[in-house]
């Protein structure tokens, strides 16, 4: 595949010439922080960012989302017949995110695409976007992405990656999906793949280096799960939290939704919402019975599925891919990487987590 030199100049009609056959998205900078959107004509993504404050898992599972209408009339034509909405996902790229981002698209495929289970919300909006990610150079202080299984200059999970060389980009295909976006551009000059290649390694090795935060997970998977289930430090480690539900909005490998129909009159609308395992109405059974009524049980969920649970059923990897959103964004300061600590050494741990 051909590796694309895009000189700075040409970028911005590049990606003019893209919008034609794309939609295009990208971090916008809405002052108070970056975030993801449509970039209109003559707009281009803000790159100068450190990360967004949401992650890009919404863009293929929106936080809100109509599955399909519905009508209980006895005299409608369609009575009783479920109509899917025809709004099909356009085909879209996503320029400008980071690596751990496109890596965590990988990890929630195998919840929403299995062999077994095809969620086709999921699967077409994924299919039809294209990943193009911008390799790190300046990771955060929270960034743990290289002991989280990915890496500021992986290519897991994207199309194409993106090098900063000041005056121009490097774009390197990494996929069919992501040769068939470059070629759809203005931006025709080609560059030695392995020079390429060796300006990525050197780029990622850069900033592996800046990297000073990590998480230990070598013990994780021996563990017996009602070892750490049962360690002392669950009730220290959820004692602040607030139950607000932030780490896992934030968070690009947390999937969980719940359905309900919005109804008027004799017609409905059923919705697929994002939830929380940090809510206390997550799991409120109809009888009223509640398995995870207690705080201590939904923070020990949380943790527990991302960090053993997950490792058992998927024998590789955590469910965690080190963005740090929820390092950064949690209102009292729980530390994921704290309690993996704790979680890979509960034989030590014996006082508070904080
Ligand atoms: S658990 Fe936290 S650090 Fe890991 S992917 Fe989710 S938000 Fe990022
Ligand atoms: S962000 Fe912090 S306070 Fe809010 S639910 Fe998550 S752990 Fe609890």
């Amino acid at each position: 595949m051909k590796v694309i030199k895009i000189d700075k100049g040409k970028w911005e009609s590049g990606l003019e010439a893209l919008k034609k056959s794309y939609t295009l998205l990208g971090p916008k900078n809405l002052n108070h922080s970056f975030e993801f959107k449509e970039l209109k004509a003559n707009e281009a993504p803000d790159l100068t960012g450190l990360n967004t404050r949401m992650s890009a898992k919404g863009l293929v599972y929106p936080q809100s989302q109509a599955m399909f209408t519905y009508t209980l009339d006895q005299n409608d034509a369609d009575h009783h017949i479920m109509k899917p909405l025809d709004k099909k996902p356009s085909k879209r790229a996503v320029i400008g995110m980071r690596p751990c981002d496109a890596d965590a698209f990988l990890l929630v495929k195998r919840n929403f695409d299995t062999p077994e289970y095809k969620d086709p919300y999921w699967i077409e909006a994924y299919e039809a976007t294209v990943l193009i990610g911008l390799a790190c150079t300046d990771p955060c202080g929270t960034c743990f992405c290289t002991t989280a299984g990915s890496g500021p200059a992986s290519e897991k999970g994207l199309d194409v990656i993106l090098l900063d060389k000041k005056d121009y980009f490097i774009a390197k295909p990494i996929t069919a999906k992501g040769e068939a976006f470059l070629s759809a551009s203005s931006w025709t000059e080609e560059m030695n793949a392995s020079q390429a290649e060796k300006d990525l390694q050197e780029a990622g090795s850069a900033a592996e280096k800046k990297i000073t935060s990590f998480i230990h997970t070598e013990n994780l998977r021996d563990k017996v799960s009602m070892e750490i289930y049962n360690a002392p430090f669950w009730e220290d480690v959820s004692f602040s939290c607030i139950n607000c539900g932030t780490c896992t909005f934030v968070c690009p490998t947390c999937w969980c939704f719940d359905i309900q129909d919005e109804t008027h009159k004799n017609k409905g609308v059923r919705m697929r919402n994002w939830d929380s395992c940090m809510f206390p109405l997550f799991t409120l059974h109809g009888s009223g019975h509640n398995p995870r009524g207690e705080k201590v049980q939904r923070v020990r969920q949380r943790f527990m599925h991302k960090l053993k649970y997950y490792v058992d059923k998927y024998e590789n990897g955590i469910q965690c891919v080190g963005c740090g959103r929820c390092v950064r964004s949690c209102p009292v300061n729980i530390d994921i990487r704290r309690v993996c600590e704790l979680m890979n050494h509960p034989e030590n741990a014996t006082c508070a987590a904080q």
